[in-house]
């Protein structure tokens, strides 16, 4: 049931554009702020959404946003989100990740706007120290985004201390796969993750998939990981807003499937659901990638009522494939 305008941060990016489908398909308002550093203008429904080009540390512009729309909720997308360049530049991150939303937050307090659903990460988590995660997990994030996002819920828990703000940390585990329609996908520059990294040695876009790392401890060799559907964050972001606004508490909840797979097996599966033969070699482990994050989603479960209904690899690949095979061919034009 739609009430009060929502302003989503970063919709038109790879998350955020599938959660705004999935809110206008509940019948909510939606107010789009983006500043298309990585969005992309056509993964928005421009006809159903009104759609802001701007930065959310742009304070004259997002005072005058909230003065016309008056958004009731958060949903907050935007931030950049490639490790490595966050060791490399750490500023950048921090800047962008967590003082930029100081401005957001700052004018949130004084319209009296009080609920707010961040994107965490499993990276605010560290190197774990048992499987799977749940999230009294300690959190000793390893690089400055896991770190950026770590430092915004505490600040977003100071600010429920000090005004009353409530808020819901999703904490994601590996977002994968598209839209059921083939409409919207992802569409990184550049693009570092696993499954559209391999759809795109299967379909001949580039020479082979470099398979980072064959000796950790795990059966295969290869880092596992818990793969989430983008479609599944997306309805646990209605979720978390009807938890809100039915008057929850701050906290933090994870979102993945509770099931892991290794880098070989996601290569394996790709070449099931393409039938094609992908060339791989075999590299060294990248800086960084702890050997297996698999998440505890059973507060998801509780707390939200939310269920993964994705829960097989073979299904993410399968809509990222439908998106790269689609009319736009897995890139938006803009
Ligand atoms: N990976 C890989 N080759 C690549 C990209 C990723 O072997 O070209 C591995 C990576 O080491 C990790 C897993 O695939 O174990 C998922 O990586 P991705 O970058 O998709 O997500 P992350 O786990 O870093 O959030």
């Amino acid at each position: 049931m739609s009430q009060g305008t929502l302003l989503i941060t970063g919709g038109a990016g790879y998350i955020g554009s599938h959660t705004v489908r999935h809110l206008l398909e509940q019948n909510e308002r939606v107010v789009v702020l983006d500043n298309l550093v990585f969005g992309h203008r056509a993964a928005l429904p421009l006809d159903r959404v009104t759609f802001i080009e701007g930065d959310m540390a742009d304070a004259a512009l997002v005072e005058k946003l909230f003065a016309e729309h008056k958004p009731e909720a958060v949903l907050h997308f935007a931030a950049f989100a490639y490790v490595g360049e966050s060791v490399a530049n750490p500023l950048k991150y921090y800047r962008n990740n967590l003082a930029a939303p100081l401005t957001l937050l700052e004018t949130m307090q004084r319209h009296g706007c009080k609920r707010f659903i961040l994107s965490s990460t499993c990276a605010s988590y560290g190197d774990p120290v048992r499987i799977p995660i749940d999230e009294s997990h300690p959190q000793a994030p390893v690089n400055p985004y896991g770190a950026s996002k770590w430092m915004l819920e505490r600040v977003l828990r100071d600010c429920d201390t000090a005004w009353g703000l409530k808020s819901v940390f999703l904490r994601y585990f590996n977002a994968s796969g598209s839209h059921p329609s083939g409409e919207i996908g992802e569409d990184h520059n550049p693009e570092t993750h696993l499954i559209p990294l391999v759809l795109q040695a299967a379909a001949g876009q580039r020479e082979h998939i470099t398979i980072f790392g064959t000796d950790y401890p795990t059966p295969d060799g290869t880092c596992i990981r818990d793969y989430i559907h983008v479609c599944d964050l997306a309805s646990a972001h209605a979720l978390a807003l009807k938890f809100l606004r039915e008057g929850g508490d701050t906290i933090a909840v994870n979102l993945g499937t509770g099931r892991g797979f290794s880098v070989k097996e996601v290569i394996a599966t790709a070449e099931a659901v393409t039938g094609r033969k992908i060339p791989v070699v075999f590299g060294p482990r990248r800086a960084g990638d702890p050997s297996e994050l698999v998440a505890d989603p059973s507060r998801a479960m509780e707390i939200l009522r939310w269920q993964a209904a994705h829960l097989e690899p073979r299904e993410h690949i399968d809509s990222a494939w439908r998106w790269m095979n689609g009319a736009q061919r897995g890139h938006y034009a803009d």
